[in-house]
C-alpha cells in the first residue's frame, strides 16, 4: 500500500495521453496575439475555451487600468483583507459591485473559487440542510462538504425533485440553503431559476445563485441570469467570479441581506488569504463599468453563440438544449474525444476537452466557450474544424 495508490485513475489516463502523443491538460500558451489568438504548445490557434466571454483581457482601458495600479500600489497586497491587505480600491470594487446588483452589500473574495466555497461553507454549518443542484460545481461541492451541513442532492435542473426533497424536509424545522448556478458550466444549459425560487418562497429556504457563467451575459443590465429571470427579490446570495466576463481573476458575493457583513468576519476562504493583487482589482473596476456601459457586447456574444451553436446542430453534434456561451459538443468514447481535441488543434482550433469526472454523465466533452471579441470568420473556422474531424484518428 503506498499514499499513492489512490492516483493510479489519473496516472492511467495519463499513460493513455502520452501513447497518443497528446497533452489536453498541459497545453501552454506560448504566446497570447489577441483575446482570441494565440501559440498554444506550437500550434496558432484560435482560442475557444477561454471563458473570456467579452473578450476583455486584452481591452485597452482595463490593461492601461491594471499597469498603473501596478506601478502605483504595488504587484501585490501581501495580506489578508482583514489585516493589510484592504486599499481604497477593493472597498471601491465592493460599493460599485453592490450598486450594479442593486444589493445592499458585497464582499470580493481571491479567486471565483474561494468565493463559491466560502460561502457555502459558511453560510450553512451542522444542524441546518444545503439541497443543491447534482451538476454543481466542485467548488460548490468543496464548500457544502466543508460546512459540515446536512447535503442532500436533487436532480439536475429538476424543479419537482427539489420540491419533493423540500416537502421530506418540512417539519424537520431546519434552516434549508438551496444552491444552483444560472447557466451551468459544462453544457451551457440554464437553471429553471422562476421555479426554483417560486419554491423557495413557498418552502422559506434560502437561495444563493452561482453567476459565473451568466453575469455580464445575460440580463437587460448584464447582472445575469437571476435579472433575466426577474427573481432579484427572491435570491439571497449572487456569487460569481471575475475570471470570466471580467477578464481577470477573483470573486464575489454581493446580497440584499445586512449580514453578510457578519458572514464577512466569519469567512476562511476570506479571512486566511492574501487580498486580489491591485492591478486585478483596476482591471476588474474598468471591466464591470464597461459591462454596464456597453450592453453591445452581450448582443454580439449572443449572436457568436447562436452562429456556433446552429452550425454544430446542423453538423450533427450532441450540444446541450440551448443556445449559450458554452457551445459543448458531448462524444462518448475516450478515445475518440482526445483524437477530436487533437485534430481541433492541429487545425488551428483550442478548445476544451473534458472529462469525467468533471463531466455531468460519463461521456467527454469538446467545450467551446464563445467571446464576443471572436469574429465572424472565426466562428466559421471553428465550425470548419469541427466539420473536418474525421471518425478515426489514422490521420493525426
Ligand atoms: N463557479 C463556477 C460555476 C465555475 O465554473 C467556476 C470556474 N470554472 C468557479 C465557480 C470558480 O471560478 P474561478 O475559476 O474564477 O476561481
Amino acid at each position: 500500500m503506498s499514499l499513492f495508490d489512490k492516483f493510479q485513475p489519473i496516472a492511467e489516463v495519463r499513460e493513455e495521453l502520452d501513447r497518443l502523443g497528446v497533452t489536453p491538460f498541459g497545453a501552454v500558451t506560448e504566446r497570447l496575439l489577441s483575446a482570441t489568438e494565440g501559440i498554444v504548445s506550437g500550434h496558432r490557434v484560435i482560442l475557444a475555451g477561454t471563458n473570456n466571454y467579452l473578450g476583455l483581457t486584452f481591452d485597452p482601458e482595463c490593461v492601461e487600468a491594471a499597469r498603473t495600479a501596478a506601478a502605483t500600489e504595488g504587484t501585490g497586497t501581501t495580506g489578508s483583507r482583514l489585516a493589510n491587505g484592504t486599499y481604497a480600491a477593493h472597498a471601491a470594487l465592493e460599493r460599485e459591485l453592490a450598486e450594479f446588483f442593486g444589493c445592499r452589500s458585497a464582499i470580493v473574495f481571491s479567486t471565483g473559487y474561494l468565493a463559491t466555497m466560502g460561502m457555502s461553507s459558511t453560510l450553512a454549518a451542522p444542524g441546518d440542510v444545503i439541497l443543491l443542484d447534482a451538476d454543481s460545481h466542485a467548488s460548490i461541492y468543496d464548500g457544502c462538504r466543508l460546512s459540515g451541513a446536512e447535503l442532500v442532492r436533487f436532480r439536475h435542473n429538476d424543479a419537482a425533485d427539489l420540491e419533493k426533497r423540500l416537502r421530506r424536509l418540512r417539519g424537520r424545522g431546519a434552516n434549508v440553503l438551496i444552491i444552483v448556478e444560472g447557466i451551468y458550466s459544462m453544457l451551457g444549459d440554464r437553471a429553471p431559476l422562476a421555479a426554483i425560487a417560486a419554491l423557495k418562497r413557498e418552502y422559506g429556504a434560502y437561495l444563493l445563485v452561482d453567476e459565473a457563467h451568466s453575469m455580464g451575459m445575460l440580463g437587460e443590465r448584464g447582472r445575469g441570469m437571476v435579472e433575466e429571470t426577474g427573481i432579484e427579490s427572491d435570491v439571497d446570495f449572487i456569487v460569481g467570479t471575475f475570471s470570466k466576463s471580467l477578464g481577470s481573476t477573483g470573486g464575489f458575493c454581493v446580497s440584499q441581506r445586512p449580514e453578510l457583513e457578519l458572514v464577512r468576519f466569519a469567512t476562511r476562504a476570506y479571512i486566511f488569504t492574501a487580498s486580489p493583487s491591485p492591478s486585478v482589482i483596476a482591471s476588474t473596476r474598468v471591466a464591470l463599468r464597461i459591462v454596464r456601459d456597453r450592453p453591445e457586447l452581450r448582443q454580439q456574444l449572443w449572436d457568436n453563440a447562436q452562429r456556433l451553436y446552429d452550425g454544430l446542430k446542423a453538423q450533427g453534434f450532441r450540444v446541450g438544449p440551448d443556445a449559450s456561451p458554452v457551445v459543448a459538443a458531448t462524444v462518448d468514447d475516450r478515445a475518440q474525444a482526445i483524437g477530436f481535441w487533437n485534430q481541433l488543434m492541429h487545425r488551428g482550433v483550442y478548445v476544451n476537452l473534458v472529462m469525467p469526472p468533471a463531466t455531468p454523465t460519463n461521456s467527454c466533452l469538446l467545450r467551446c466557450s464563445v467571446s464576443a471579441a471572436h469574429t465572424t470568420e472565426q466562428i466559421d473556422t471553428i465550425l470548419g474544424a469541427y466539420a473536418a474531424l474525421k471518425l478515426s484518428d489514422d490521420d493525426l
